[in-house]
């Protein structure tokens, strides 16, 4: 075995050490854009704190329509690639509305981007119960990053215009540059 192909393994061994979890919506998926467009309404004025849309919401997953029409973020395959190619292990921790149309509908999503047999979904509110001291959360929330973070996990807040990341520019530049210094400790 050469050199170099031993410290490759090494390198691989050493990332493969840390878990990532990576929030959906708002991360990889564009939710607030399906929003906007649920709402008919340009995407900067949408907000999550709008009840008339979580009405509207509701009434469009249980239609099965609203969680098929949403888009993956282009900027989330440099993550996606970036998992891949270290050899991180990974696994998908999205919060579901509350209705149980949303798990059917994130799942169903997921599957068909990832594949049929694609299986690290966790679907749940409770992001914190996942938190361990290699365990890292990519999450545009900044209070599931708190959570997370109290409860001994490492997190990135991904730069959206709803969180106090929102000046920081290329985002997933950004969230590239915290994931690769958080794998290499
Ligand atoms: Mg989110």
């Amino acid at each position: 075995m050469s050199i170099l192909t031993k410290f490759q393994m090494r390198i691989c061994i050493r990332m493969s050490s840390k878990i990532v979890f990576l929030d959906m919506d708002g991360v990889i998926t564009n939710f607030s854009k399906r929003a906007a467009e649920l709402m008919g309404i340009p995407e900067s004025e949408w907000t999550k704190s709008d009840k008339n849309f979580w009405k509207k919401m509701r009434k469009s997953e249980e239609a099965g329509e609203f969680w098929p029409k949403l888009e993956i973020y282009p900027e989330a395959f440099f993550i996606l690639d970036f998992l891949r190619d270290n050899n991180i292990e990974w696994y998908i921790l999205t919060s579901p509305s509350l209705s149980p149309h949303a798990y059917f509908g994130k799942a169903q999503w997921l599957k068909n981007m990832f594949g049929f047999h694609f299986n690290n979904i966790i679907i749940t509110k409770h992001k914190h119960f996942c938190a361990a001291p290699d365990r890292i959360l990519i999450d545009d929330t900044y209070s599931k990053i708190e959570d997370f973070e109290k409860a001994g996990g490492i997190g990135i807040l991904y730069p959206r215009r709803w969180n106090k990341n929102k000046d920081i520019k290329n985002g997933h530049e950004y969230v590239l540059q915290e994931l690769d210094k958080h794998v290499r400790v």
